[in-house]
């Protein structure tokens, strides 16, 4: 596909460029992950900033707008939605794999969800029901054939990939926070089409800024990428045997389904969580405590897209001579969101806070991945080396559970059937955390692995099969934290967290039990 940059001819200045630009490095890294980073921050930028808006407009009365939904009704379909963009990538990954390599397939995700995302913005029923199908069309041919360009970047040198994971995550993340925060406000003040409208655009100026920067990938995400007749990612020089292919695909096969725990009780985050938060938790501020908060949250919003901003920064400084105007869209789409951060700052800076909306523990989650996962990608690239795949997976799940603990002991004072009550803030901060350590020592690791441990010509494929572990972990997530009522009001919320503390913990130590055998079917891939 052209890109609209000039054409390379053999000796050209052009192909010069094109060839060193791959070699550019940002932070001890090839600058095209920095170009992933953002792409796949606007794309997550407008799924997590629609899915912010979506419940919230649809139960909103029909004279404000909205469609006046039951709560319950709304919730079904966020979950639905939820857990179908996670089915469709197995099919964009075989067509990837199949027909139109990694790059072209990510280009058509992204112009179907721009177009699911203009349809969303029209706000009549037959469009949103079609904006969401494209939505999760677009996404199947997105999210597995973005994730496996990741991993193409470091070919040789296999040691790195977990770090580069973890930075690509720290760019779904970013895209998150900025999303949650900025797309919901921007709906419930402004308009709600305004902020469907926010996140498509931002999904256009993340096609644009990858389309134009194809300079920085060669070969890289191509159907006929002369790496991809290579069978593994082992670098041994010789085809593996058939039964080693086999065992590394079941290693996927087993991390995927231990995965399915990891978010079943990460989801609650949606809902059971915030439940607790809203009728359960102490949100009410006075005086100092008011203060305190309004600060606390200008630098939640504030220190996040200035790390960004920096990254931004440093792709720009090595890489505008090779693809400029994909540099200056970029530029742009930033300028943007400063400005509507800047507007959000200041109303919220002028008004008198004396609550914490029960919404606002959302963010959390981002905020940490923003700040650790720097700390991370050093840690996994240097002295976290020699610590193997399935140990991580143990980790993150054994912290996930523990943040569970915190709730489930914040809640011990809560007699059963209590349909509110006041307990400490602190417990859901702690809980995040945790949950927020766990997934960086599980997801984007786990991204890492898929790429490491699959055949080439199948890796958008084995994407497909690892994020239909979130697709099954996001509906069994929305039916057992559907029932956090009627078990709280039978044995205990602190039982009902407990449940969730007891899961994970129990998967992450059978995880560790299966480890030297899962190392041994790894066959060297570390
Ligand atoms: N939070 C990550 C993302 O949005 C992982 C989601 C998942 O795999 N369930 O990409």
């Amino acid at each position: 596909m052209s890109n609209g940059d000039a054409v390379a001819t053999p000796g050209s200045d052009a192909l010069n460029n094109s060839v060193a630009g791959i070699r550019e490095e940002v932070m001890n890294h090839p600058s095209g992950l920095f170009v992933l980073f953002f792409t796949e921050m606007w794309e997550r930028f407008s799924y997590y900033g629609m899915r912010a808006l979506l419940v919230l407009f649809l139960v909103a009365g029909i004279a404000d707008g909205g469609w006046g939904w039951e709560r319950a009704d709304a919730l079904i379909l966020f979950g639905w939605y939820g857990s179908l963009v996670y089915l469709t990538p197995l099919i964009g990954g075989m067509i990837a794999d199949k027909f139109t390599g990694c790059r072209n397939a990510v280009v058509i995700g992204a112009l179907l969800m721009t177009l699911g995302h203009g349809s969303l913005a029209l706000e009549s029923e037959w469009s949103f029901y079609l904006g969401l199908l494209l939505l999760i069309l677009g996404n199947g041919m997105f999210k597995p054939n973005i994730s496996s360009m990741v991993g193409d970047l470091y070919k040789g040198q296999e040691g790195k990939k977990d770090s580069a994971y973890t930075i690509f995550y720290m760019g779904i993340n970013a895209g998150a926070f900025l999303g949650i925060m900025l797309c919901g406000y921007v709906g419930e003040t402004v308009g709600w089409h305004y902020g469907f409208g926010l996140a498509g655009i931002f999904m256009f100026f993340g096609l644009l800024q990858f389309y134009f920067s194809k300079k920085l990938f060669g070969s890289i995400g191509e159907k006929d990428d002369p790496d991809h007749l290579v069978e593994t990612a082992d670098e041994t020089g010789h085809e593996p045997e058939p039964k080693v292919v086999r065992e590394r695909l079941f290693v996927i096969g087993v991390f995927a389904f231990f995965t399915i725990f990891f978010w079943m009780a990460f989801e609650q985050a949606a809902g059971s969580m915030t439940i607790f938060a809203s009728d359960y938790t102490q949100r009410t501020l006075t005086g100092t405590w008011a203060t305190v908060f309004t600060w606390t949250n200008f630098l939640l919003t504030i220190v996040p897209i200035v790390i960004v901003t920096a990254v931004l920064y440093l792709l720009i400084r090595r890489t505008f001579k090779y693809i400029p105007l994909s540099n200056a869209l970029l530029a742009f789409s930033f300028l943007i969101i400063w400005c509507i951060v800047i507007w959000k700052v200041q109303n919220e800076l002028s008004a008198d806070t004396t609550e914490v909306p029960a919404s606002w523990f959302g963010i959390l989650n981002s905020f940490f991945i923003i700040a650790l996962a720097p700390l991370f990608s050093k840690f996994w690239a240097g002295s976290g080396k020699n610590i193997s795949g399935p140990t991580k997976f143990a980790l993150g799940l054994i912290l996930l559970g523990s943040g569970f603990g915190f709730l489930a002991y914040g809640a011990s004072s809560i007699p059963a059937g209590a349909s509110t009550a006041a307990v400490s803030m602190i417990w859901l901060v702690l809980a995040y955390f945790m949950h927020t350590v766990g997934e960086l020592c599980l997801s984007p690791v786990g991204l890492s692995y898929v790429n490491k441990l699959s055949p080439k010509r199948l890796m958008s494929t084995m994407f497909g099969i690892w994020f239909l572990s979130s697709f099954v972990a996001h509906l069994l997530a929305g039916y057992s934290g559907s029932v956090i009522d009627s078990f709280s009001a039978e044995y205990s919320m602190s039982g009902f967290f407990l449940l969730f503390t007891a899961i994970p913990v129990v998967a992450g130590v059978v995880m560790f039990l299966l480890k030297p055998t899962l190392v041994r079917w790894m066959h060297g891939v570390h």
